[in-house]
């Protein structure tokens, strides 16, 4: 049993009520969390505010030198962390050791990167003025996290809010809050008590309170689309400053000079890395008709070479999907895909020598078309559905016909349609040949219903801070604008 983080005191909150985790590719429980309440938001967020005057005073010296602090502490404690990552996610150790590496790297660049500066200087209208624009942090920021990438998810919120000077109240998935609490005991153990706080529960009974609690001005959401609508509804007429990052139906679309080897792996990495349950998974696949056969066979074939498995095997390629529930609907996509005439090319299934865990074989699809579910809500999971197209007018069409604009990727050296991809494409990060790679200095976000907050970056710093405007006048003098207007 594990306690959660109150004002720097680990502690199991007011309900005596546990919440179990599931490994699961055992479906085993592994550990349980307190399953915390309101009084517990209300609780974390008092300790929060109490500490927000002086974290935010503090010296932008020592505030870089307690992130870079958390950044050695996750390095230090990386094997213990990885292993957690796998047991309570599921993806393959290499993909959660990535995953770390992300975590300690984003607090190392948001420590230099906080102290950097905090505003600008204007040119004034006037010689007597000076006009500056400050920076400054809102106060306690409110981190919701989601599951599938437990800790990099939440290093993107966290380090960039403390690093601008705010406090925090973290609420991690109810299905990996274990990353979380190891983080909060072993990593920010050197932070003042009550600047970090983390309250595990459910969605509706922590992550609602923490939505609506009047003294948290910022709510940071990584999670679905309708929970972030849900958040939207209780914090826009509160005035909130909302950071939401929601789903995406990314594409990835192969262009005609691509070869087939090499599209097929960029394509299986793209749309099965952590069983295809990320964010920016490519969801939908657009094949040049001339050629398409060639394609389709390379990607086949490498689909069918991949191994499902426990990601603590070293041999293991794909791990399980998350839970029973994610799976159902995943099955629901997959089948509402074939009942309209879709072909299964490989996979469709759950893999018969694995009794135990939420796996799914990893699922290749011709004949799909926009009408489908598959093709138009996220499926988040292992599948991949390939589309046609006829001319490359078409392809981007096509990309820019879903709801979402989260990131979209092209395989191709064609300088045109390279162009063109990323000038007509609507989505807030174009991969060319190296899909779903990040970069600590780009801006990670969407358009359209994948909302428009940005991580990383100094976009992903300024999410964190308001900006305020000083107009100063030298000279303390009646000015001739003042009134009364018809003195002499
Ligand atoms: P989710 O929306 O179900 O849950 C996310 C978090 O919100 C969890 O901590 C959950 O407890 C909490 N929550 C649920 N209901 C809430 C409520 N009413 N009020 C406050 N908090 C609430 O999402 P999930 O299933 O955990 O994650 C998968 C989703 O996240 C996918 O849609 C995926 O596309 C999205 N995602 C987006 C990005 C991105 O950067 N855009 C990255 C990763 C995942």
């Amino acid at each position: 049993m594990r306690k959660m983080l109150i004002n720097g005191a680990f502690t199991m909150g007011r309900s005596r009520e546990q919440i179990e985790v599931q490994n699961p590719a055992t479906e085993e429980v592994i550990d349980s969390v307190p399953r915390g309440t309101r009084e517990d938001i209300e609780t974390a967020v008092q300790a929060a505010g109490a500490v927000f005057d002086p974290w935010r005073r503090m010296g932008a010296n020592e505030r870089a030198h307690l992130l870079h602090e958390v950044a050695n502490k996750v390095r230090a404690h990386n094997d213990e962390l990885v292993r957690l990552l796998t047991l309570e996610e599921g993806k393959p150790l290499p993909e959660n050791q990535e995953e770390l590496e992300w975590v300690a790297n984003t607090f190392d660049y948001y420590a230099e990167l906080g102290r950097h500066h905090r505003g600008s200087v204007l040119t004034s209208g006037e010689p007597s003025q000076f006009n500056f624009i400050l920076k400054e942090p809102y106060g306690v920021v409110g981190c919701i996290v989601p599951w599938n990438y437990p800790l990099l998810l939440l290093a993107w919120k966290v380090a960039p809010a403390l690093a601008a000077g705010n406090t925090l109240v973290i609420k991690p998935s109810e299905m990996t809050p274990l990353t979380a609490l190891y983080l909060a005991e072993h990593c920010f153990d050197h932070l003042p008590a009550g600047v970090v706080n983390v309250v595990t529960g459910y969605g509706v009974e922590a992550g609602e309170p923490l939505v609506s609690h009047p003294d948290v001005p910022v709510i940071a959401f990584t999670g679905s689309l309708a929970t972030g609508q849900r958040i939207a509804s209780i914090g826009a007429p509160m005035m909130k400053k909302l950071h939401l990052e929601l789903g995406g139906k990314d594409a990835t679309v192969i262009a005609e000079d691509a070869d087939p080897e090499i599209a097929a792996k960029a394509v299986a990495y793209a749309a099965l890395i952590n069983a295809g349950q990320v964010c920016t998974s490519t969801e939908r696949v657009y094949l040049p008709k001339k050629g398409a056969g060639k394609f389709t066979e390379a990607i086949v074939e490498h689909v069918r070479s991949l191994r499902l498995g426990s990601g603590l095997e070293p041999t293991t390629d794909m791990g399980p999907m998350i839970g029973e529930t994610y799976r159902a609907k995943f099955e629901m996509h997959i089948e509402d895909a074939r009942s309209r005439g879709a072909t299964i090319l490989t996979g469709g299934g759950r893999p018969k020598h694995l009794a135990k865990g939420f796996f799914h074989e990893p699922t290749v699809l011709g004949g799909v078309d926009h009408a489908m579910v598959i093709m138009r809500e996220e499926t988040f999971g292992p599948a991949i559905p390939l589309m046609e197209y006829t001319t490359f007018d078409e392809a981007i069409q096509l990309t820019n016909d879903c709801q979402y604009g989260l990131g979209a990727v092209l395989i191709s050296n064609d300088p045109r349609k390279i162009k063109q991809f990323f000038d007509d494409v609507k989505a807030g990060t174009i991969w060319i040949n190296d899909p779903l790679t990040d970069n600590y200095a780009g801006p990670f976000g969407g358009m359209k219903y994948s909302g428009g907050a940005r991580e990383l970056g100094v976009e992903g710093l300024d999410e964190f801070r308001e900006t305020k405007h000083v107009h100063w006048d030298f000279n303390l003098e009646d000015k001739s604008y003042w009134y009364p207007y018809g003195r002499d």
